[in-house]
């Protein structure tokens, strides 16, 4: 599984009207690395159409670094004439070979849902000379790759420029999207790495498990009682978050750790990653 993810534009491009501190480039490049990194816990193998973000790079030839690859993911955010807007609603537009609707109207769904947009999620697929009338989407065709270039709603509008200048919102998104296109593959998120060498017993399960018979020794549930609560890649608050779970759902904990600023972690029986189990965020049950 190859997927090749596509920066939307380089250097500073697009600065928004409703807060100037929101460019288009600079969202797309953050939100494009941390799209990538939460495709790779699901074992996507992922490329990137450009090294760096000062690069400009032509528009058919960043859709052609997908040869190879299953997926062609174009990120951008929309703007709508030139002052701020009400408009707010998450796009895909998508190839018009008609090979990429299905997910296009998933990650738009997706997009909408994280992003709580005033309106629907929508799909258009525009025709030009020659195809698609996208360039990106045109390149990625030409190298038979089904393309999709995914507006998260508009920088025009001043509560979707709000949200996305917010880098918690962004990884919460980015786990969502990834969420989506494994679901919508079939891929399951993989072990963290790191955690294998420490918990050898650990189950590589992909999904919480309730069963306390398969539960390795010391491991305990917990619910949490907290609205949500972030799942990072490590024990300490100072690691990527990974996902977040919500109140009353609950986890089983194999194994727990001292983080550095003295708050007790704990590890997903399920791999995906640990949390802080603290009375504030969980309560133990057993
Ligand atoms: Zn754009």
């Amino acid at each position: 599984m190859k997927i090749c993810l596509d920066a939307g534009h380089y250097g500073k491009y697009n600065n928004s009207p409703a807060n100037r501190a929101y460019w288009e480039s600079d969202f797309s490049w953050k939100f494009h690395l941390l799209l990538k990194a939460a495709l790779e816990r699901y074992g996507v193998q992922v490329v990137t159409t450009r090294a760096t973000k000062d690069k400009d790079l032509g528009l058919a030839s960043r859709g052609r670094k997908a040869a190879g690859c299953d997926l062609f993911l174009s990120l951008h955010s929309n703007g709508i004439g030139s002052g701020v807007s009400a408009t707010d609603y998450p796009l895909a537009c998508c190839c018009v070979a008609g090979t990429a609707d299905v997910l296009g109207m998933d990650l738009a769904e997706t997009v909408q849902r994280v992003m709580q947009t005033d309106q629907r999620a929508r799909i258009i697929k525009k025709k030009g000379t020659g195809g698609d009338w996208y360039g990106v989407l045109r390149g990625a065709a030409s190298v038979g790759v089904p393309g999709i270039l995914l507006e998260h709603s508009f920088h025009t509008n001043r509560r979707a420029t709000e949200w996305l200048l917010n880098d918690g919102n962004l990884e919460r998104m980015a786990e969502a999207e990834a969420e989506t296109i494994a679901r919508y593959y079939g891929l399951t998120m993989q072990e963290a790495p790191a955690a294998k060498p420490a918990e050898p017993t650990a189950q590589p399960s992909s999904q919480p498990s309730a069963q306390p018979a398969s539960d390795p020794a010391g491991s305990f549930r917990v619910r949490i009682v907290c609205s949500t609560l972030n799942v990072r890649t490590s024990a300490g608050a100072q690691y990527p978050i990974r996902m977040t779970v919500s109140r009353n759902e609950i986890y089983t904990i194999v194994q727990t750790a001292k983080a550095s600023d003295g708050g007790t972690w704990g590890r997903l029986k399920s791999g995906a990653g640990w949390i802080n189990i603290g009375a504030k965020y969980c309560k133990r049950l057993t």
